[in-house]
């Protein structure tokens, strides 16, 4: 009966929107298909009139679906409406957590050789010959047939992305393994194959995908591979400067393993697999159009202001040669020093606290240096599904364990930060809506959970909780007096907890004298409160408030004036290097930044 029913029961429908800038693309499609197989009912997509199998990488990225779009998720058969569920929520967690690649800002130097622009995909300096790149294919003997050669491809792909789970480059293995997966059910031989992967990569040109095409290729060298054609590449012994149109993806661990000292490639872009692995690698590279370049000669890749100098004069050759030297002693320099405070040349000390959001990431602070929490965004432990409260109790003691000074922010969810699970009132201007604090009023029952873990976790010990997008003295008295309610009612002491907020709206800036009266502590969100000063979303496009804009620091100096209370800073702007000086300046003494960020930061402090 319940097959029948399963079988002829309605299909399931629903209507999904694409919030991510960079559209749905290979990686998060890929980590979709990769669940929508696991279930046994029908699942096609459907926009503008086509309707795709929504299990194959191929079909669905055949879409081409960009920010803004909304296409229709059937589900049919077996557990139609469940397996809907899911998906929905995965899919809106992939939106969510695809963050955008930002272009790398060029810093401004000059030199007295030709230069050749270019668009920086990893920092550095390089100074070497050039090596163009050669490869050629050599036939080694195989028993496999096409059959095996693509499974033990898609086998080897599954084993990286096991082994690399902990890297933000896992997901390229998996798309890779998806699309080989997808694009092998079609062919039956290799040259079928071969035809597929021409065919669909030459339907990637000039499109936004257009980066994706060396994933074919690899794919398709992956399974010749394994049939005995392999493509061999050959790299100086000596230091280089590779010379290449493009490269593979799964040539940059290779080539992180010879004497590289830069890449500088023609035709990929800065959110290519290749230039994610060259990042993740350190590898120095840039793209520009090198083709005028003799191999042999001796250049300078300039990966800050984002050039290779070619013929540079010996006086070039000498000022690179020392920025390389002072950047590579001052890295070796920081991160030995990464424990010690940060003490500026006038002696005063700063502290350097850490922005975290579980208890791995706390983990890693402590490993950085970082003296402390300054932001823990709490809203990362609920990402995936609601956390219990116990589930939620114990990562906060596991990261309360790890320092002494700790600020927790209450959920931070709305605008640019959703929960699949959690449904918000649809708004025209999300950013302006129900976020942050306000959810005190949408979803107490969370709220009120979230506080009852903290408080329990906490066991009487001295910590801060901070509210976040805090617009008015009333939304700040009511959330304290939420909380006051929630630890009567569980009769928990919450004597040692300091209550603070962050600043990220305006408002707040004339409010001061009141919030004086009432908060423990501010927090300076530079992210949100850019934001809202320009009218510029953090997460545009196109549009792009200036980071050091005056205004910012006018906003700043105007708070530390009145603020009778501590004053730290916790946005991007406080890891800015060329912020850093200015910061300390209007007398900020405690700055919150990423883990990354925080051996570096320390010793920016130590010159100021
Ligand atoms: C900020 O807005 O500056 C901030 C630190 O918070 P988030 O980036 O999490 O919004
Ligand atoms: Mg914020």
């Amino acid at each position: 009966m319940s097959f029948f029913k399963n079988l002829f029961s309605k299909p399931q429908t629903k209507q999904l929107s694409i919030t991510s800038n960079n559209g749905f693309h290979l990686r998060p499609v890929a980590q979709f298909v990769s669940v929508a197989k696991t279930f046994s009912c029908q699942i096609t997509a459907t926009f503008k009139d086509k309707t795709v199998d929504a299990k194959g990488v191929n079909s669905l990225l055949s879409l081409s679906l960009e920010k803004g779009d909304s296409f229709t998720l059937v589900t049919k058969g077996k557990k139609a409406e469940e397996v809907l569920e899911k998906l929905h929520t995965l899919f809106e967690t992939l939106m969510h957590n695809d963050k955008e690649v930002k272009q790398i800002e060029k810093e401004t130097y000059s030199y007295e050789g030709s230069a050749i622009e270019g668009d920086i995909i990893s920092e550095g300096i390089a100074i070497a010959p050039l090596y163009t790149y050669t490869a050629k294919e050599i036939l080694q003997k195989s028993d496999l047939n096409f059959q095996e050669a693509l499974h033990k491809g898609i086998d080897e792909l599954e084993a990286l992305y096991t082994t690399h789970q902990k890297n933000d480059t896992a997901t390229i293995y998996l798309a890779q393994k998806e699309l080989l997966a997808s694009l092998g059910q079609k062919s039956q031989t290799l040259t079928e194959f071969e035809q597929l992967v021409e065919k669909e990569s030459q339907q990637l040109l000039g499109t936004k995908l257009d980066s994706k095409r060396s994933d074919y290729q690899d794919l398709l060298q992956r399974v010749k591979k394994h049939l005995g054609v392999e493509l061999k590449v050959t790299f100086p012994d000596t230091p280089f400067i590779l010379l290449a149109d493009d490269l593979l993806p799964s040539q940059i661990d290779t080539l992180a393993k010879t004497k590289v000292s830069g890449v500088v490639l023609k035709e990929t872009s800065a959110n290519s697999h290749t230039a994610i692995l060259l990042r993740g690698a350190g590898i120095t590279s840039l793209i520009a159009d090198t083709t005028q370049l003799l191999a042999d000669t001796k250049v300078i890749l300039d990966a800050h202001s984002g050039a290779v100098i070619y013929a540079p004069s010996s006086e070039d050759l000498q000022k690179a040669k020392n920025r390389l030297e002072k950047n590579e002693a001052q890295k070796a320099l920081a991160s030995t020093k990464r424990f010690e405070n940060a003490t500026t040349s006038k002696g005063k000390n700063i502290k350097v606290l850490a922005n975290v959001s579980d208890v791995s990431s706390a983990k890693i602070a402590k490993e950085e240096g970082a003296e402390g929490i300054g932001l823990l965004r709490s809203e990362f432990l609920f990402k995936e599904e609601k956390p219990t409260l116990e589930v939620q109790t114990q990562a906060y003691e596991e990261i309360f364990t790890l320092f002494d000074e700790i600020t927790v922010r209450t959920l931070d969810i709305g605008g640019d930060k959703a929960l699949p699970y959690m449904t918000l009132p649809k708004e025209e201007n999300p950013f302006l809506g129900i976020r942050g604090v306000r959810l005190f009023q949408t979803h107490p029952e969370i709220m009120a959970e979230q506080l009852q873990a903290i408080f329990l976790a906490s066991k009487n010990r001295a910590l801060k909780i901070m509210f976040p997008m805090i617009s008015s003295v009333e939304e700040f008295n009511e959330a304290k007096h939420f909380a006051q309610e929630v630890a009567n009612k569980h009769q928990l002491d919450i004597a040692q907890l300091q209550f603070g907020i962050m600043i990220e709206v305006p408002s707040v800036l004339f409010l001061m004298e009141t919030f004086n009266e009432v908060v423990d502590f501010y927090s300076i969100g530079t992210n949100d409160l850019t934001q809202y000063l320009f009218a510029i979303e953090r997460t545009h496009p196109t549009l792009k408030a200036d980071a050091l804009s005056p205004v910012l620091f006018n906003a700043i100096q105007s708070i530390v004036k009145k603020a009778t209370k501590p004053v730290s800073i916790c946005g991007e702007l406080a890891a800015n290097k060329g912020a850093i000086p200015k910061l300390l300046n209007l007398g900020i003494e405690t700055l919150s930044i990423s883990s990354k960020s925080i051996a570096q930061t320390k010793e920016e402090i130590r010159h100021v």
